[in-house]
């Protein structure tokens, strides 16, 4: 009898799994199937897939870099026991292709044959709700408008798997810049809820530097980025002690002036071989990617054209152009996705100190993210600091000024849907940012004065997985207050020795 009903069991769940829920015509369960758009890197990158030379390109394979790294370090060393900076050159050089060569696109903005993205999802099975989405992945080399025709499919897939005649698409990171293409070629009919987290709308300066060449090594920001970036290194054990050795080591170098030491050594190392490796290695490799171009900010896109050496035409040269499109219409296509009904929230974060290679290292971002860039134009405090006086005392409607003073969102395409997190790195999970992501997919008015609990500022708490309303200023303390005792005695005593020297 037994057997039976599990037989039949098996049966029932069976038909369950082939015939939609939705087939007696459209889904009732008042819910909307989620797509979720991932962030760079989200699917891999395989070079000869299925052969015995299967390779891993991106994500970066540790071991691969390390092996590539061996070959070349005995070039290295000698280059720099004689202070040869052509040979270190061209060891670098060799080993930036010999890790990423194969992933450079063709003069069409194509990839190599034998390089491709073998594990792309394709939507499957009905089920949806608020705890299950499907995932769309990419390939983030590629030209965003491809991403968007393969979006668009997909979409109409999940469509018609679920029974729905809409989607929410929820976007992390580069998702953002697959949405933007998106939303300019497409439009936004059959979408309801339109969620930005951490994307770089209008770009990151870090990649419109780079691609400037504009490479500065910073002793503060580094020691800053260090320290900010610590919180969230995977120990696995004794997290306190090594987070806390760590801190104390990077004081320790910045105290007795070390940091600014290596800067300069670091700064002299660009400078003698970062031209031949820049045009040897990295324009010709990285530069050929329309999708890290997407994230050029407008107001870098000539020089970085100039300096990339972007041919004058041709498929990679319309790839790498087509874009501005896209990025200069997404105000636009937000807005009006809005005033059509559709529940958009933009969410970024703030006041983390960004990747310390850049000249503009001051701006507040999530550590990857200009804040100014993903909330589409906050007018923002450089990071750890308020806003101006000046701008600050000539500003009359404070209704969008954080209480920080660091943020002033009435400048932002959409500040009314536009929510900003104090020290949250970059796409960091937070489950009580989820559950505003809850409240927005499921409550039919969406803004930043429609939750009680999640008004416009924020301020992310990673060891409680929560988020809480900015009150103030942040309270500089805290995070000395957290150190165990011993090492405040090494930090007390290093800032004496840098005094005393
Ligand atoms: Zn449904």
């Amino acid at each position: 009898m037994k057997k039976v009903i599990s037989l039949l069991l098996c049966a029932v769940l069976l038909c369950g799994a082939v015939i939609p829920a939705w087939a007696d015509g459209g889904c009732s369960c008042g819910f909307s199937p989620i797509i979720y758009v991932g962030p760079l890197g989200c699917s891999p990158i395989v070079r000869d897939a299925g052969t015995e030379e299967e390779q891993t390109l991106w994500k970066i394979d540790t071991k691969f870099l390390i092996n590539n790294l061996k070959a070349v370090l005995p070039a290295i060393g000698k280059a720099l026991l004689t202070r040869n900076t052509d040979q270190l050159g061209d060891a670098l050089t060799a080993f930036v292709h010999a890790s990423f060569g194969d992933l450079a696109l063709d003069s069409e903005g194509r990839s190599k044959e034998n390089v491709t993205t073998p594990e792309l999802n394709v939507p499957q099975g009905s089920r949806h709700g608020p705890d299950s989405d499907y995932y769309f992945d990419y390939d983030f080399r590629l030209d965003p408008y491809e991403h968007a025709d393969r979006l668009h499919d997909f979409i109409a897939q999940v469509k018609a798997l679920t029974g729905h005649d809409s989607v929410k698409l929820k976007c992390s990171s580069m998702g953002g810049v697959v949405l933007s293409a998106y939303l300019d070629k497409y439009g936004h009919d059959g979408v309801d809820v339109i969620i930005c987290r951490c994307c770089p709308l209008l770009g990151t300066a870090v990649a419109g530097e780079a691609f400037c060449g504009r490479i500065e090594l910073n002793a503060t920001a580094l020691t800053r980025y260090g320290e900010d970036a610590i919180p969230y290194l995977e120990t696995g054990f004794a997290d306190d002690l090594i987070e806390g050795s760590l801190y104390a080591l990077l004081e320790c170098l910045r105290g007795v002036g070390l940091i600014d030491g290596l800067c300069a050594l670091g700064e002299k190392l660009i400078k003698d071989v970062g031209a031949q490796v820049f045009d040897q290695a990295l324009i010709p490799i990285f530069g050929t990617f329309p999708g890290i171009w997407a994230f050029v900010p407008e107001a870098y896109f000539d020089d970085a054209v100039r300096f990339m050496k972007v041919p004058a035409q041709g498929g990679l040269h319309d790839k790498i152009f087509a874009y501005r499109r896209a990025m200069a219409n997404i105000k636009a296509n937000l807005t009006s996705a809005r005033n059509d009904g559709v529940r958009v929230c933009l969410i970024c974060g703030y006041n983390v100190q960004r990747t310390p290679l850049v000249t503009l290292w001051r701006s507040t971002s999530d550590g990857t993210v200009d804040t100014k860039y993903a909330s589409l134009g906050a007018t923002c405090g450089n990071v750890k600091e308020p806003l101006d006086d000046s701008y600050l005392s000539a500003l009359t409607d404070r209704q969008y000024l954080s209480p920080d003073l660091m943020i002033d969102a009435s400048t932002c395409a959409l500040p009314a849907c536009t929510w900003f997190v104090r020290d949250w790195l970059h796409c960091n999970g937070n489950a009580g940012i989820d559950e505003l992501f809850d409240l927005v997919m499921t409550k039919d008015e969406v803004s930043v004065t429609a939750f009680e609990k999640f008004p416009q500022f924020l301020e992310a708490n990673d060891d409680a997985d929560t988020v809480t309303p900015v009150t103030g200023a942040p309270d500089a303390r805290a995070r000395l207050k957290s150190f165990p005792s011993f090492l405040n005695l090494i930090r007390f005593l290093f800032s004496l020795i840098k005094r005393l020297a």
